[in-house]
This record gives C-alpha cells, sequence and structure tokens, in this order.
C-alpha cells in the first residue's frame, strides 16, 4: 500500500512539476497590455499608408490592413486594442490622395460631417471645395478639447503631422478665403493631439516616387486606369474605395458612376495633389515646410530597416522581405550614386526597409536639429519633451510592411503596438 502510494505521489509530483514548466509559459504568451505606467489614456487613431484600406473597407474582413498587411488574416490589430482596453479607430482616407486632402478626409471623421478641403487648396489644386460626408468614427464628435493620438503608418506619417500641425497653427490661406466660415481645420489653435507617431514614415520621400513620378506617360496611364474604375465599377464593386470623388476620376457620394474625363486625369497629375508627388524628395521637402511642430505635442518615429551592404558595396534586401518590396528595392539599388531633386544617394539614403530609406523614416530633416534618439534619452535619464521628435531604434531586418503585421516582431505582431502604446501612454 505504500509503495502504491509512493507512486500516486511521484506521479501527481511529476504532473505538478511539468505543469510548472508548462502552464507558465502558455501564460508568458498571453502578453497584456502594461498600463502600471500609464499618465494617460487617450483614443490611437490608425491611419493607413499609400494604397490602404480600414474596418470600414469590406477588403479589411478579409485581410485587415493593421494585422494582416496583404495576406489573409483575422489578427485585427483594433479589436485586439479593444479587448485590451485601449480605444482605437482606423478611419479610411484617399488611398492615393495628398497628405493635405487625406487631412482633412481624417479630420472629417474625427468631427463627423462633410470634408472640406479648404477654399484655397481647392481652387489652386482644381478640384471640389468638398467631399464625403461621414458620421464621426469615434462614436461621439470630436470636440477637439479631449486628446487623441495619432499613428500613421508610410504616407499615414505624413497625414499625422499634417493634420496635428493644421490643428495647432490652422493655415492662413484659408481663414483669407473663407472668414469667418473656415473649418475648424484651417483656424488653428487646438492643442488636442497627445503624441504624433510614425511607423516607416518617408518624411523626406523615398526616390522610388521620384522614379514612378517622373516617367510621365505611365503615370497618365494608371491615373486613366482609376478613372475607369470609376466609370465602370463605381464605388460598389470595388473592394476598397479609391476616395477620388473630388477629383471628378471615382463616384461622389451621391453618384453610382464617375465620368470618364481626360479634363479630371490631366489635373490629378499636373496639380500635383497626390501621394505620389507627397513622396518625391521634392514634393515631401515641400511639406515640410508646411508642417510645423506641435510645442504640446510628442512626436515618435519608428523605422525598418531590410538591407545590408553586399560585396559591391550596395545595399542588397534581405529574401525574407514581402515579395512586393523585390521590384522597389532594385529601383533603390539602382538609384545609389545619382541625383534626385539636388540630392545625391549615397550611403545614409542608401539603407532602407524595401521602399523608404532609412534617412527618410527616422524624422524630417527640417526638424532634425531638434531630433533626440529616444533610447539615448532613457539611458541618460533624461526627460521625454513634447514638441521634438524622438526616434526609435531601428527595428533591423524587418521591412516597411511588418508594421501591419507581416512578421511576428520581435515577440508577436500585438507586442510591438503593446510596447507602443506603453511609450506613449507613459507620458
Ligand atoms: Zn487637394
Amino acid at each position: 500500500m505504500k509503495s502504491f502510494v509512493k507512486i500516486i505521489a511521484f506521479v501527481l509530483a511529476t504532473v505538478m512539476c511539468i505543469s510548472a514548466c508548462i502552464i507558465p509559459s502558455f501564460a508568458e504568451d498571453v502578453r497584456v497590455v502594461d498600463k502600471s505606467g500609464f499618465e494617460t489614456d487617450y483614443p490611437y487613431i490608425f491611419v493607413h499608408g499609400m494604397g490602404g484600406w480600414s474596418p470600414t473597407n469590406r477588403f479589411y474582413e478579409m485581410s485587415p490592413y493593421w494585422g494582416g498587411g496583404l495576406w489573409l488574416s483575422d489578427n485585427d490589430l483594433i479589436k485586439i486594442l479593444n479587448d485590451q482596453g485601449i480605444e482605437a479607430y482606423a478611419p479610411a482616407v484617399g488611398p492615393l490622395s495628398s497628405a493635405w486632402d487625406r487631412a482633412c478626409e481624417l479630420y472629417a471623421q474625427l468631427v463627423g460631417g462633410t470634408v472640406d478641403y479648404g477654399e484655397a487648396h481647392s481652387k489652386a489644386h482644381g478640384h471640389d471645395r468638398f467631399g464625403f460626408t461621414y458620421e464621426p468614427i469615434m462614436g461621439e464628435s470630436w470636440n477637439l478639447k479631449d486628446k487623441i493620438n495619432l499613428v500613421g503608418h508610410s504616407f499615414g506619417g505624413a497625414t499625422v503631422r499634417l493634420l496635428t500641425s493644421l490643428l495647432a497653427f490652422g493655415n492662413e490661406d484659408e481663414i483669407n478665403a473663407t472668414g469667418a466660415e473656415t473649418s475648424g481645420l484651417f483656424t488653428g489653435g487646438h492643442d488636442c493631439v497627445h503624441s504624433c507617431i510614425t511607423l516607416s514614415a518617408p518624411h523626406n520621400g523615398t526616390q522610388v516616387s521620384n522614379m514612378l513620378y517622373d516617367l510621365t506617360g505611365p503615370y497618365y496611364i494608371i491615373v486613366m486606369l482609376y478613372n475607369l474604375i470609376g466609370t465602370i465599377l463605381g464605388n460598389d464593386f470595388i473592394v476598397f474605395s479609391l476616395q477620388m470623388g473630388h477629383f471628378g476620376l471615382t463616384p461622389k457620394q451621391d453618384e453610382k458612376r464617375a465620368k470618364f474625363s481626360f479634363d479630371s486625369i490631366n489635373n490629378y497629375y499636373t496639380a500635383q495633389d497626390n501621394c505620389y508627388y507627397d513622396m518625391t524628395l521634392r514634393g515631401a521637402a515641400e511639406l515640410n515646410e508646411t508642417i510645423k511642430l506641435s510645442e504640446n505635442t510628442y512626436y515618435y518615429s519608428y523605422s525598418t530597416a531590410a538591407t545590408k551592404t553586399d560585396c559591391f558595396g550596395k545595399q542588397r534586401i534581405y529574401s525574407s522581405v514581402t515579395p512586393i518590396f523585390y521590384i522597389s528595392s532594385l529601383m533603390l539599388r539602382i538609384s545609389e550614386g545619382k541625383s534626385y531633386d539636388g540630392v545625391t544617394i549615397e550611403d545614409d539614403w542608401a539603407v532602407n526597409d524595401g521602399i523608404v530609406p532609412l534617412k527618410s523614416a527616422k524624422y524630417p530633416l527640417c526638424d532634425e536639429a531638434t531630433a533626440l534618439s529616444y533610447s539615448e534619452s532613457i539611458a541618460d535619464g533624461k526627460t521625454i519633451e513634447s514638441g521634438r521628435w524622438y526616434y526609435m531604434d531601428t527595428l533591423v531586418g524587418t521591412d516597411h510592411f511588418d508594421f501591419c503585421g507581416t512578421k511576428d516582431y520581435p515577440t508577436s505582431f500585438e507586442d510591438f503596438y503593446f510596447s507602443m502604446i506603453e511609450t506613449a501612454n507613459a507620458r
């Protein structure tokens, strides 16, 4: 009998030991947001990049931009954050529109109402002043007093930077054009963005845009294709809206189909009011001249790098990158040693994440004098200050799409975003 008891005790002890080893490892996998260091708890607004989509688009159900990237997935970051008690939203802005137009569309979705692209801007760029009408994405109209956090991936970075600047400083041309009727977006004086966070954003442009945009012929054909899509398929049959109704290229909100128009196609290109131009080196520099840092907003930039120096001394992209970047990375490789908009592509512009040079992703060059390394500032015991850029340590070996969830970095997709939120909410 004693032997039997000993055997049972041994088995139980063994099971307990195995459990002790296994159960904590499962527990460690279930990462939760650590709210112990939270000083703030404002909503997060995630803004997609060029060609991106959001939960309001049908394609998002098959492949969430924030979670799946281009791959089929049910890994939806917005749901994951909401389940963690983090208020998060992902509006849909024009996938191919300029930073200005996207900032106006983002503002309309935050406050609710009709997009006002501004009287002065719309006249100067030959498109409608007003666009789609939206319900407020946060449920209630944003009062421009309660703070929010803005997070922009890729070209979404320019969108959130411009929105932050317009809210804080307004726009003189628009105030002069419409006086007392000016949209709240352009009047300035709104200190309501707590943090402005960019992920692999081309703050200073990318030479890939220069190479593509300056190929005028092919570009016209692409814009013509957009107009044909809007003419033949409208907005109802495509997986996500191109949102070019204000240019007349795709349907307006009350239209089923757009009209095919060479004037609209020509104007879209010549107006230089689109994402392609804003991401050329000259377009980004022009944009940077108009965007000012808000003294009460915290700015953080995250960057990725997917290249290493090869035996020829050129940057070669890791074979594990998202295949869509094979062509753009080749274009970046070809660009080495050449000049674009007065910038010679040398070592510091050659390292890239497949499409955006590291030199561009860290901070806008116009803000270089005050930009600081976040990790070095923390290591030195310095206080993190608002009104200046803090660039995070570059995630080496990751590509431009990894922030969309194509790679579990560093330990899981959500782990990165939980860490990002813990950093932003710590002050
Ligand atoms: Zn515009």
